[in-house]
């Protein structure tokens, strides 16, 4: 099927049918580069200056120079979205993938070869009513990734493999635990709530700093809901009164099910419910 939409290629804008990359990309042979989504809403891109920060320490952190400033950043992105016309039935989300650039296959970085920089511009189909409202089932497993999650890395391939096995489990997610703590979901932060108190892992190289979670706790401390970043073992997160996972893309989502047995009583809860709606309020302040 033809796609219409304008993409952003190494500083272009190319219809998304015309943007082509070598196969000798460093991104598709070694899975060599980092990427970004964020959020636009209406055609406000959504906490940028978190999403551009956190690429920033991604890039830093593989040593890829960085290629723009968040000024040139903003510039090139407004242009993307005022490129690609709203069909006024969903939101829309920027994927950014910046890779270490075109080379002779050869693990040791290449000499003066510059990155492979690309955006895009996707539909952001919300959550489906019917699982926010049931809530989503998650199941565990022992977290068998790298030790630089905090990298925005493009290789994802054992979030692919984890993401697979929840699906062939009728589950949605999993929750990943490193020697019995809890880390993070395959492309989701965790919190659990205890007793009206919220709870998530505190950062570490262990998971990626997502930008819902620290939004999410910085409504809390806004809205003096009680909250707390601490290490979580599969047992206290299986005696919750509640689990939620947050990224950009699902916002907050409840979890109901964890291995097949109901978080308390197997309904998403009271807290989640008021911290969506902060959550919401928050999004359409911020909507242009
Ligand atoms: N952890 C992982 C592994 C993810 O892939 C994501 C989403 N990309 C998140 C956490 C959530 O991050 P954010 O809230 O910035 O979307």
């Amino acid at each position: 099927m033809a796609n219409q939409s304008i993409v952003y290629l190494n500083g272009e804008f190319v219809s998304a049918d015309e943007a082509k990359i070598s196969i000798f990309d460093r991104g598709f042979v070694f899975g060599d580069g980092v990427y970004e989504v964020i959020p636009v809403y209406g055609t406000k891109l959504f906490r940028l200056k978190q999403h551009l920060e956190r690429l920033d320490r991604s890039l830093t952190s593989i040593r890829i120079t960085l290629p723009l400033s968040h000024e040139q950043w903003e510039k090139q992105l407004d242009t993307l979205i005022a490129k690609n016309p709203h069909n006024g039935l969903e939101e829309r989300s920027i994927y950014i993938q910046i890779t270490r650039g075109v080379a002779p296959r050869d693990h040791k970085f290449p000499e003066k070869t510059p990155p492979t920089i690309v955006a895009i511009c996707n539909p952001l189909t919300a959550v489906d009513s019917d699982l926010l409202a049931q809530g989503a089932a998650v199941i565990t497993m022992e977290d068998f990734r790298w030790q630089r999650c905090n990298i925005k890395a493009i290789s994802l391939l054992p979030n692919v493999l984890a993401r697979q096995q929840a699906m062939d489990n009728q589950a949605q997610e999993v929750l990943f635990f490193r020697d019995n703590r809890l880390t993070e979901g395959a492309a989701s932060n965790v919190f659990i709530v205890e007793n009206g108190r919220i709870i998530t892992p505190p950062k570490s190289e262990d998971l990626l700093a997502g930008i819902t979670r620290d939004l999410v706790l910085e409504l809390a401390l806004a809205h003096n809901i009680a909250h707390a970043e601490e290490e979580i073992s599969l047992k206290r997160a299986q005696k919750a009164d509640e689990i939620w996972l947050t990224s950009s893309t699902k916002e907050i989502l409840p979890v109901t099910l964890l291995d097949g047995k109901p978080i308390s009583s197997g309904q998403p809860g009271s807290l989640w419910v008021r911290m969506l709606a902060l959550y919401q309020t928050f999004k359409n302040e911020q909507r242009v």
